[in-house]
């Protein structure tokens, strides 16, 4: 099979990539330059956000394998090729490190640990009060391949979870009764400025806001103004409506939120290479293939 790897990815990034896949597939073909494969030669995609357009000509194209999680963006081109099965990237691995992410930001959420760094700034020498574990109700927003292990990781460490999909009942009743609102859910047309005023007004006073799924769920001027008045507490945001997060963008310096790189679980090659492997011996083999997204659906 013919393999071509494309999208945004660095030099040293593109190498690992190409050294796991070959080392993963031996018997394939593997290659970020199209000249050498020939467009009509490729038989599977595997892409990092492609730039639009660039798998229309691919006219033998069997399997769109996205090296991402969220395939919203790929999903946005409107030149993909609409009857090429496309699989997103489900690895263990990367739930764990999103399980470590989620696990830190509650923990410093419920001991004050991000207040403290605030008083360190500050000089200032107080201590906070105390809340157990099992004191705090936390919301998983999308019980998926991600949200199922954090939610599992959360509650093993002893808080009360209480977790949320499609057909779970109103959003509200769920914010109005978690201290801890984590969201995991896939950007979607239903999911797009879903944290907007009104959910920010049903969370509790002073809830943590967590977000390692993608900024444009959220209304950064809602989020904001939540924020000032004390509605949010605390804000985690991991993921923006622009990326990277703007020089001088409100977020950077403001005293209740933390900032992280959209870093919250990286796609590592070491792990992921074998799961995009395994699809392409099943295509070659004609098995079924794994993780696929339901276009419909948007996930
Ligand atoms: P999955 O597709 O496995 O899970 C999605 C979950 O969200 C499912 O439980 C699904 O419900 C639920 N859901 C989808 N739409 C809705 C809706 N409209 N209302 C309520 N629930 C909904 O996704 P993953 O867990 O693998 O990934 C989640 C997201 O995490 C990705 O789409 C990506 O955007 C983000 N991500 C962020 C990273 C980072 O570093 N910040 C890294 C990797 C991913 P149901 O169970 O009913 O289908």
């Amino acid at each position: 099979m013919s393999v071509y790897l494309c999208g945004e990815l660095e030099p040293p990034e593109l190498e690992a990539w190409l050294r796991r896949l070959r080392e993963a597939l031996p018997e394939e073909t593997i290659d970020h330059d199209l000249s050498r494969l020939g467009p009509a030669m490729v038989d599977v995609a595997v892409v990092a956000n492609p730039a639009p357009g660039r798998l229309r000509d691919l006219g033998n194209l069997q399997l769109i394998q996205s090296l991402w999680a969220g395939v919203d963006r790929l999903l946005g081109d409107a030149t993909l090729p609409l009857d090429v099965p496309l699989a997103r990237m489900v690895d263990p691995a990367m739930a764990d490190a999103m399980a470590e992410t989620a696990l830190w930001a509650v923990l410093s959420l419920q001991r004050g640990f991000f207040a403290y760094q605030r008083q360190q700034q500050a000089g200032r020498w107080q201590v906070l009060p105390q809340r157990r574990a099992d004191e705090l109700t936390v919301a998983v927003l999308g019980l998926g391949e991600l949200g199922g292990r954090v939610a599992q990781r959360l509650s093993a460490q002893g808080y009360r979870v209480q977790g949320w999909r499609r057909g779970g009942g109103p959003l509200e009743t769920v914010l109005g009764s978690s201290d801890v609102v984590v969201n995991l859910l896939p950007l979607t047309g239903e999911t797009s400025a879903l944290f907007n005023a009104a959910r920010f007004a049903a969370m509790k006073p002073g809830a943590g806001f967590v977000n390692l799924a993608r900024g444009a769920q959220v209304v950064e001027a809602d989020l904001l103004a939540a924020l000032d008045s004390g509605r949010v507490g605390h804000a985690v945001l991991d993921v923006f409506q622009t990326e990277p997060l703007p020089a001088g963008h409100a977020f950077w310096s403001h005293p209740s939120v933390t900032v992280l790189p959209h870093a919250a679980a990286l796609t590592d090659p070491r792990s992921a290479a074998a799961v995009v492997a395994a699809n392409v011996r099943a295509l070659r083999d004609g098995r079924p293939l794994a993780h696929l997204v339901d276009r419909g659906r948007g996930y």
